[in-house]
């Protein structure tokens, strides 16, 4: 079902419990086309082994339901990071999550673009970033997940928040044929990015297309903004209820850059909010809903 579509349409999934026993059924019972998971503690270290029985039901269900699965590495990775300690544990930890994501069969793994923190300078952490990101990049089977590049909101000593930023970042790792950007809708629009203007959304996608170059974009994190357009704030909302609105969505579907590219949302409201958020999505890409910019139902 998922893979006729031209985009397909899920969320972030819960997983504790197991990959398979709790993330594919609750992908099911949210009426999700993708699902992104996370394989392990988020605010965490640790490595965990996973469940091969539960990684090949998850990899077995995903590929039967046509559902284009990803990963999502903890937040506490940067790669950028002036504490050596913090850079060493986070290509460990960004390894861990795409060899699991090679194990359970899934397409990406997500990774924030990291900061430049203790006053170093943008230079100096983007020349660690190649030293340390190359070498996990050389590594993926061609066969295996894409590490996909995700802008953060401009806080702190942001990396990358704007489409531009991408441009050096890229540059760093020598545009390497596995990275790919995972566009968060609610980063880019507290970085900066009007996507509440008409064209707002096409502007931003013309601006990535031209400078990460065609195909780079593998993912979006589909989310509204609870907080203005650049507030630098990360703060998700459900769609259409927040600054963005329903319209930058539909916009955004209707972008040729989008085309076969899924959109996952990782927005509040429980299984309640998200079955209304992926289905207020399919009705974007369907056409349905809203009727015209400005008057989401
Ligand atoms: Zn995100």
């Amino acid at each position: 079902m998922a893979g006729r579509v031209r985009n397909p349409i899920g969320g972030h999934v819960p997983v504790a419990g197991g990959l398979a026993a709790v993330g594919v059924r609750y992908a099911r019972s949210v009426g999700a086309e993708a699902l992104q998971v996370f394989v392990a503690n988020p605010r965490g270290w640790a490595t965990p082994p996973g469940d091969p029985a539960q990684d090949e039901r998850f990899a077995a269900a995903c590929a039967a339901d046509g559902l284009p699965a990803y990963v999502h590495a903890p937040y506490l990775i940067n790669l950028g990071s002036h504490n050596e300690a913090t850079a060493e544990r986070s290509v460990v930890s960004l390894r861990h999550s795409l060899r699991r994501a090679g194990a359970i069969g899934a397409g990406g793994v997500v990774v924030h673009t990291g900061s430049a923190t203790g006053g170093r300078s943008r230079e100096t952490a983007l020349a660690q970033i190649r030293r340390l990101l190359l070498p996990l990049l050389d590594e993926l089977p061609d066969a295996g997940p894409r590490l996909l590049l995700e802008p953060t909101a401009g806080q702190g000593f942001s990396l990358c928040s704007l489409a531009a930023d991408l441009g050096p970042y890229l540059a760093a790792v020598d545009h390497h044929p596995r990275v790919g950007i995972c566009l968060d809708t609610c980063h880019a629009f507290a970085a900066g990015h009007d996507l509440a203007a008409p064209g707002g959304a096409t502007a931003l996608l013309d601006e990535l297309a031209r400078v990460a170059g065609p195909g780079r974009l593998g993912l979006i994190h589909a989310n509204d903004s609870k907080a203005g357009v650049g507030s630098r704030l990360d703060r998700h909302e459900n769609i259409g209820a927040g600054a963005i609105g329903a319209a930058a969505f539909a916009e955004l579907l209707g972008h040729p850059s989008t085309a076969g590219v899924p959109l996952v949302i990782e927005t509040p409201g429980g299984p309640a909010g998200h079955t209304a958020d992926i289905a207020r999505l399919i009705g974007l890409r369907e056409g349905g809903w809203p009727p015209e910019r400005g008057q989401p139902a």
